[in-house]
């Protein structure tokens, strides 16, 4: 497969400044797909001078909102082109099922095409102070943004960040994460192709340790966009503190899935299968805490587990797979370290908790249930990262809201109730950025208006709709005096 591995920097794919390069596997059978130019210093350097020099320029942060909207047109047409390689390159790198990948590499192309229109229907405010004075907003562009992306979403993250940056008018870095570089860079191949002009987007992988610290610091870089591990966000933050740094983080989460003994029980059980293993568990805001009514607690266990036995796991390349490999041998070993963890906790497994047998060599974990958790234990507040569900009991509505909200995150969360009142006030009182009524579906199921984001350490800021068009402008405020 002929695939580009040089970085981007101002219009044009070359090797690092240093020559070096690393490698990048398939967790499918952890064989090398190819060695990747790896960005260093000098090369955030280079790409923050090109980045600066396109946005100072003022060709495209300067350029009428409905004609940057064509390149950004230009680039889906480009990525729905070339979505069966995309898709598969994003399956081969992550390990995640070729169903999915098709789904968000169809998904970015959707979130390109709904910023190319929403740019100039992003207005300023006219503030009425009297006949003497005229008062209103500009929306301008807030200038160079560092997006750096995770492993789990490689081309969807970079859409859903690079999209609105550029239809706000502001230029770009994009740092794929080390394990999934090479759909990030067909994102470039595809936007030179589509015209985009030199310096607007730069590519750049590369360890985000070092990049990261030089991105967090770099003067000519005006915004961070990250979406990655807390840990990760708070140091980027901590970083960027001294120079007053825009940034937005989309983070972890531990997300909770209230089931009352009311609910529909048979599609509870079903959803919470694709609300906690989809993307084998390896999603920030799946629902990994399932409380459930104790009264229906055994039936609503026996469903789950018999539907997540019969979620298919297996060669992601299947269109017929449900859950692909784990991303690494190191995120298995993590996951599987949660899953004895949880048992010496006091949990008993339901299902799952071992590699699935008759697969090929691989990352493959089966999804695993874990019962008679307590919301205190490591495995209920931490964020396990695989197809790791723990299920919980509760007696009544406001000892649920009370262990939903029991938990350093607050990303999503899913309330299953025939009672409309009661569905209501439990979404009111979570403490999540985000919240579905009998429904696994989160904010971006059905398109991109909807925000996506975080309260708590779960993040900073919102990605989606026209929210996150307002994370990449600067308001200024215009007082005109009109008296004689
Ligand atoms: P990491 O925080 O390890 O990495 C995310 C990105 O940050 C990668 O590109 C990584 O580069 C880079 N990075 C690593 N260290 C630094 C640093 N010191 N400074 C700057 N950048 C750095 O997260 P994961 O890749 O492990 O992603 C999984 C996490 O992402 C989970 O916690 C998940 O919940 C969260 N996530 C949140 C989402 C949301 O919308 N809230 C969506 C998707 C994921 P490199 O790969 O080279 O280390």
């Amino acid at each position: 497969m002929n695939l580009q591995t040089n970085l981007l920097i101002d219009g044009k794919f070359g090797p690092a400044a240093s020559g070096e390069t690393f490698a990048t596997a398939s967790p499918i059978d952890f064989s090398t797909l190819a060695n990747v130019a790896k960005a260093g210093v000098a090369d955030v350097d280079r790409a923050a001078a090109a980045a600066r020099s396109a946005f100072d320029g003022g060709k495209w942060s300067g350029m009428q909102p409905f004609a940057r909207g064509k390149f950004l047109r230009a680039i889906a047409d480009g990525i729905r082109k070339n979505a069966p390689r995309i898709a598969e390159v994003e399956t081969r790198n992550g390990g995640k099922t070729i169903a999915n990948s098709l789904n968000e590499v169809d998904s970015a192309a959707n979130v390109f095409e709904y910023y190319a229109g929403a740019m100039d229907k992003f207005f300023g405010d006219t503030i009425p102070m009297g006949a003497n004075v005229l008062d209103f907003t500009l929306r301008e562009p807030l200038g160079v943004v560092a997006a750096i992306t995770p492993w789990n979403f490689p081309f969807l993250a970079a859409a859903w960040k690079v999209a609105p940056a550029l239809a706000a008018g502001c230029t770009v870095i994009l740092k794929p994460a080390s394990y999934t570089p090479l759909t990030a860079l067909m994102l470039g191949e595809i936007a030179l192709a589509a015209g985009l002009p030199a310096g607007v987007l730069n590519i750049l992988p590369g360890p985000g340790a070092s990049l990261g610290d030089r991105i967090a610091t770099h003067p000519g870089i005006d915004k961070i966009s990250f979406t990655g591990e807390t840990t990760t966000g708070a140091k980027l933050l901590k970083l960027g503190a001294d120079d007053i740094k825009r940034i937005t983080l989309e983070l972890g989460g531990k997300s909770p899935n209230i089931i009352f003994a009311d609910a529909d029980i048979a599609k509870a059980a079903g959803q919470a299968v694709k609300a906690g293993f989809g993307n084998a568990g390896q999603s920030c805001s799946a629902r990994t805490r399932v409380f459930v009514e104790r009264s229906a607690a055994e039936a609503f266990t026996a469903a789950f587990a018999a539907s997540a036995r019969a979620a298919r796991v297996g060669d992601p390349l299947d269109p017929a797979t449900e859950i692909g490999p784990l991303v690494s041998k190191a995120q298995w070993n993590s996951v599987n370290g949660y899953v004895d963890l949880g048992r010496s906790e006091g949990c008993t497994l339901v299902t799952g908790g071992a590699r699935p047998d008759g697969l090929p060599d691989g990352a493959y974990y089966a999804p695993t249930i874990l019962a008679g958790a307590k919301n205190s234990m490591r495995v209920a507040q931490e964020e396990i990262f695989g197809p790791v569900v723990v299920v919980i009991p509760f007696d009544t509505e406001a000892e649920a809201v009370r262990l939903a909200n029991d938990s350093p995150y607050g990303l999503n969360a899913s309330v299953w109730t025939r009672d409309i009142g009661r569905g209501m006030r439990v979404a009111r009182a979570l403490r999540t950025g985000m919240v579905s009524v009998n429904s696994h579906g989160s904010a971006s199921r059905y398109g991109f208006f909807a925000p996506f984001g975080g309260y708590k350490k779960s993040g900073l800021g919102r990605e989606l709709g026209m929210h996150a068009l307002a994370l990449y402008t600067e308001v200024k405020n215009v007082f005109v005096d009109l008296e004689d």
